[in-house]
This record gives C-alpha cells, sequence and structure tokens, in this order.
C-alpha cells in the first residue's frame, strides 16, 4: 500500500471515530420532551410530577409513569425559588423529590473539554500527517543519490565454478583474481600490480553473470553487485552519486568485489549518443573513470564487469589501469555443450537411455542459456505428456522449440499447400544432399513451427570456427533449392521461399562487399560498416566507393544467386526420381530423421557434385 492511501485510510478512520463521539452526545439530548417552567409548574400542582434531578441549569423531570422531560431553569437563582415564582403550591413540591447533582464527575469535564479540544487534536493530527509525509520526501531525495548496491550473501543459492560448465580460460583468469584478493603480497612483492577492472565479454546467455556469481562464491570476499542500469536516471548527477556511493562502500569493505553488470548503459562512448539522456550517461561514465582512477595502489578492491557489447564501450575504459583485462566467453563447443546439459540435467527426471552428447551435436550455436532454457523444456513436455522421466524424444523437440518455436500442427493447411512445402523442403534437403562438403542433413519435415512453413535441418560434423567460399557457395544453392524445387515442379513460386531469398541475397552481399570473395571485385572491401562483430550485426554501412562500383557490386552479388540458381536446378533436374520420392514420403509422413532420409536416397545411388 502506498502511503498516500494508508494516510488517506487513517484520516477517513478518525473522521469516523470524531463523528461517533459526537453522536454519543447528540443521543442523550435527543429523547425527552422539553417542557418551560410554567409548564413544569403547572405538572407539579397537578401531582404528575415525582423527580427532579438539578444539575447545572439542566433539570431532569420524572414524570409519573416514568416519562421523562427536561427543563432549564434560571441561571442564578435556585430552583426551589423560580418554582415559587412559577407559582408552585409548596405542599405540592414536597411531594416531589429534588435531588442537586454536582457536576464535578467525569461527565462533566468531558462535556466542556471534548467539544473544545476534539477539533484541536483533529487539526494537530492533520499538521502531524502533513510534516511526516515531508519528512519522508526530505529522506526520499537524501537517499536518491545512494547505490541500491547489493551485497550477495552466501545463501542456499550460492554457485561456485562447478556450477559453470566449459569457459575453462574466463574462469581460470577470475580463479587468479580471487587469488589477488586472498594473497595480495604474493603478486606485490613481484612488483605486479593488482588489476582494477576484469571486464567479461560475451554474447547473451554465455554466462557472464553467471560467471561472476561464482566467482563471488568461491572468493569468500564481499561481493556487491549492481546493474549499470540503475545508474541512468532522469536527473542528471544521480547517477554519478550513486557510483560514488557504491565504490565507496565497497572500499569501505575491502578487500571486495564490485560487479557492475550490463556496463554498456553507462559505458557508451561519449558524444556519441543519440538522443536524450546522454549528459546523464556521460557523467555517470566520467564518475566510474574518475572511481577507478582513485583507488590507492593497495587498495584491494576489484571491480568486475559484464557487457555483451564491447564494440561500443568507451575506449576511455579500456585503457591499462581501468577494465584492462578482458575475458571473453565464446559460445560454448560441443564437448562444453554437453557439460552444460549435464548440469542443467541435475534434479531432473531423466530416462536413463539418454545420450545428451547427441543433443550436443544437435546445438552449434546454442548459448548456455538456451541449453538451460533447453533441458527446461523437455521437462514441461515430458509432464504435457504425463510422463514420469523425460526421454530422448523429448530433448529433441525441445532442441527445435527453442531454435524455431513451438510447432504448429494444428495449423491446417490445405493438401496444394502441403504439396508445395514437400517439395520446397524436399528441394533444399536433397541439393544439400548432393553437393560435396555441404553439412550432413538431421532432419527434414513439413511441420511449420513458429514462422517457418516447414524446416530442414543440417548441422556441421564439427563445430565451425570459420567458413570457406565453398562452403558459402554451397550455402547459397541450398538456399535456393526450395526456390528451384518449386519452380521446377509447379512452373510456379510461393511466398515460403521469400525467406530463403532474402537470406541469400544477403549473403551474397556479404560475400562481395566484406568477405572479399567475388572474383571480379578482388579481395576488397567495401563499405565502412560500423559492425557489432559480437553480435554479427551491422548499424551502419557508411558508403565509401563509387556509384559505379555500386553498380558492379550489385552485379556480383546477383551473379552469385543466378550461380546458386543454377547448380540448384540442375541438381534437381537430374534427380527428378529422387525429388518425387522425397516429397511423396514428407507429404505422407511430415518428418524425415537423418537415417530415414539417407536410407531413401540410396537406391538413386546419387553421386557428390563440387560446385
Ligand atoms: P549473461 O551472459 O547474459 O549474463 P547468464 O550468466 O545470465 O548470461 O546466463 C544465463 C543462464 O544460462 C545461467 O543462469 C545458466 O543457467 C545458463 N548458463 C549459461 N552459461 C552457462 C555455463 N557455462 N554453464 C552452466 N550454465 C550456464
Ligand atoms: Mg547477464
Ligand atoms: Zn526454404
Amino acid at each position: 500500500m502506498t502511503n498516500f492511501s494508508k494516510n488517506l485510510l487513517w484520516t477517513i478512520l478518525a473522521l469516523i471515530a470524531i463523528s461517533l463521539v459526537f453522536s454519543l452526545f447528540a443521543e442523550t439530548g435527543k429523547a425527552p420532551e422539553k417542557l418551560s417552567l410554567n409548564q413544569l409548574a403547572e405538572k407539579i400542582n397537578a401531582g404528575e410530577v415525582i423527580n427532579i434531578k438539578v444539575s447545572g441549569e439542566d433539570l431532569d423531570v420524572t414524570l409519573k409513569d416514568n416519562v421523562k422531560a427536561a427543563a432549564q431553569k434560571e441561571t442564578e437563582a435556585s430552583l426551589t425559588e423560580t418554582l415559587k415564582n412559577f407559582g408552585v403550591d409548596p405542599a405540592a413540591l414536597q411531594k416531589v423529590g429534588v435531588s442537586v447533582q454536582n457536576q464535578s464527575g467525569l461527565a462533566f469535564w468531558a462535556s466542556i473539554l471534548i467539544p473544545t479540544l476534539l477539533p484541536l487534536l483533529v487539526i494537530g493530527f492533520f499538521f502531524w500527517m502533513m510534516f511526516r509525509q515531508a519528512r519522508v520526501g526530505v529522506n526520499q531525495a537524501f537517499n536518491f543519490g545512494r547505490s541500491n548496491i547489493r551485497l550477495s550473501t552466501f545463501g542456499k543459492e550460492r554457485v561456485t565454478f562447478s556450477d559453470v560448465a566449459g569457459l575453462k580460460e574466463a574462469k581460470e583468469e577470475l580463479v587468479e583474481i580471487v587469488d589477488f584478493l586472498k594473497n595480495p603480497k604474493k603478486f606485490l612483492d613481484l612488483g605486479a600490480r593488482i588489476p582494477r577492472g576484469v571486464l567479461l565479454v560475451g554474447l547473451p546467455g554465455t554466462g557472464k553473470t553467471l560467471l561472476a556469481r561464482a566467482a563471488a562464491g568461491e572468493s569468500n570476499v564481499p561481493f556487491f553487485h549492481i546493474s549499470a542500469s540503475e545508474f541512468v536516471e532522469m536527473f542528471v548527477g544521480v547517477g554519478a552519486s550513486r557510483i560514488r556511493d557504491a565504490f565507496l562502500t565497497a572500499r569501505k569493505a575491502a578487500p571486495a568485489i564490485l560487479f557492475i553488470d550490463e556496463i554498456d548503459a553507462v559505458g557508451r562512448q561519449r558524444g556519441a549518443g543519440l538522443g536524450g539522456g546522454n549528459d546523464e550517461r556521460e557523467q555517470a561514465l566520467n564518475q566510474i573513470l574518475v572511481e577507478l582512477d582513485g583507488f590507492d595502489r593497495d587498495t584491494r578492491v576489484i571491480v568486475l564487469s559484464a557487457t555483451n557489447r564491447p564494440d561500443i564501450l568507451d575506449p576511455a575504459l579500456l585503457r591499462p589501469g581501468r577494465f584492462d583485462r578482458r575475458v571473453i566467453l565464446d559460445l560454448p563447443d560441443i564437448n562444453d555443450r554437453e557439460a552444460i546439459l549435464k548440469i542443467h540435467a541435475k534434479g531432473k527426471a531423466l530416462n536413463h537411455q539418454i545420450d545428451l552428447r547427441k543433443i550436443a551435436i544437435r546445438t552449434p550455436g546454442f548459448s548456455g542459456a538456451d541449453l538451460a532454457n533447453l533441458m527446461n523444456e523437455a521437462a514441461i513436455l515430458a509432464a504435457r505428456r504425463n510422463k514420469k522421466t523425460i526421454a530422448q524424444d523429448e530433448l529433441y523437440e525441445s532442441v527445435e522449440k527453442v531454435l524455431l518455436g513451438p510447432e504448429r500442427r494444428t495449423r491446417a493447411i490445405s493438401v496444394h499447400e502441403k504439396e508445395i512445402t514437400a517439395y520446397h523442403e524436399g528441394g533444399h534437403a536433397l541439393v544439400a544432399a548432393t553437393l560435396k562438403g555441404a553439412d550432413p542433413i538431421h532432419k527434414v519435415s513439413i511441420i511449420s513451427r513458429g514462422f517457418a512453413g516447414g524446416y530442414t535441418m543440417k548441422l556441421p560434423i564439427e563445430d565451425q570456427h570459420i567458413r570457406t567460399k565453398t562452403q558459402f557457395v554451397n550455402d547459397l544453392a541450398i538456399m535456393m533449392g526450395g526456390y528451384a524445387s518449386e519452380k521446377l515442379t509447379f512452373s510456379d513460386v510461393s511466398t515460403g521461399a521469400s525467406n530463403d531469398l532474402k537470406e541469400a541475397s544477403d549473403l551474397a552481399r556479404r560475400l562481395v562487399t566484406r568477405y572479399g570473395m567475388s572474383e571480379s571485385l578482388g579481395p576488397v572491401t567495401f563499405g565502412k560498416t560500423e559492425e557489432l562483430i559480437f553480435l554479427g550485426r551491422e548499424i551502419a554501412t557508411e558508403k565509401n566507393y563509387s556509384e559505379k562500383i555500386a553498380a558492379k557490386i550489385d552485379d556480383e552479388v546477383r551473379n552469385f544467386i543466378e550461380h546458386a540458381y543454377a547448380v540448384a536446378e540442375k541438381i534437381l533436374r537430374e534427380h527428378k526420381k529422387a525429388l518425387e520420392k522425397i516429397a511423396k514420403t514428407l507429404i505422407e509422413k511430415e518428418t524425415l530423421e537423418q537415417d530415414d532420409f539417407y536410407a531413401l536416397l540410396k537406391p538413386f545411388r546419387i553421386k557428390l557434385v563440387a560446385v
């Protein structure tokens, strides 16, 4: 509940209480009938009055049959005197019991104090509320510049290096840093300088945050962590003061590790900002630089930081003495993937026959986070199928689900569409199976997944870090295989091929402009691309070539595509029977696994060809 609504509630409660008190007082004066003094005198003379109670000027009259009435006497005079003046027969008055009540009781004081004090109390209460509110505001204003720095506690969720698979070099680096903090003397005696900052660099999901947490779990020194986005505030200067506070906190606890996650939020190159908020970010960045420099030689605080955008970081951050150590976290290779899968298989009810290696083979390019997600999806899938354990099937399915999105069996497709998709995917698969050096087919399917109508999964035998021109040209021909197959079979093309064409065009353009793989243009790159190497994405390309070259580039891109199309068409024409067989089987079975697919092709004795 917010402060405001809390206060409102209190106010309403107070008002209700006040009105209750007032209504009590109102009650007492309401009931009895009011008598004027001569009416009272008449009633006394008629012998109807039994009793009169006097309190101050108020007369409580009890009539016959216990009927109550009220009256008032004159202020100065006594009751008997007043009544005599109104002509009461003294004999009649003697029959009336008169009692005088002294008003010194609680009721008397309450009747005086409450009406006067209560409004004062109410007003005071409101003022108190207002002041309290203001004080909270002031406190908040003072807390604004404080960082929300958190001290990791090593409770149940303690993570150690054994929870991190692979990342061998990165782990070694961090082990060394932990060692620095534990035995600084060993290093200082040799004249070594303790590193100030370590930057963990890697694609999203490669385990940067996880590794930092593991370092925290291993080091046994205080470990503070904060996300750099908390330094970006609407008000200029707040971020900077938060940074000051974060560093101060860490320094007080030295030896300590300060982990700033996602540092690119403030670490962008200065002066390169687009849009607002730039000034604030620059100030925050400057403050980080100042703090990094400001460490004394022997201050044992190491700043750990993580980013997936090292290319946009300000160079000043990366110079020696600041984040001078860079630890690169690569995507896991096949062995690491298996190890990561094993870690995330812990605590899951896996079938005994499960082979995680086979999953690792199918998942090149998956990050640690993807693999963790895969294991979880498999468990969910098994639960949905009311199984007691997770089987290999669920794992395979999850690979595809993570890769392409969930299967959409329910999407109704017409018989004709199914046929088109079958020939399309068959085309990709057959071209891939015919080309020398192409990656083997793992699965062909015409069940739509995510946005894809069908898919052909081909995977390299081993992880690759570089690719050759031959491989690229193969890839282009395989991409064009779907389009060529549709054209050949139906003399028509569908929208199903549009994504293939786009990808093929992009790839061909990269071959020409970036990899210098075009014969006619030679080993030259074109366009100064501000490229996010880590993401393999371009943000902006500056044209640094003439229109004449631009036209030549377009021609070369077209040549690559046309050549690829020709290769694909030739293969499909030559093996028309094989294509038909694949397509018919796909229409019938919808998916073909690796073994089934190659068994299907066997009778056709396809000879491998080079592009
Ligand atoms: P980021 O690099 O984006 O900070 P995280 O460290 O948050 O990635 O990783 C996300 C999740 O992926 C982790 O919580 C963990 O479950 C899983 N993961 C990533 N890398 C590994 C790894 N090397 N070993 C085990 N699990 C990993
Ligand atoms: Mg992270
Ligand atoms: Zn396709």
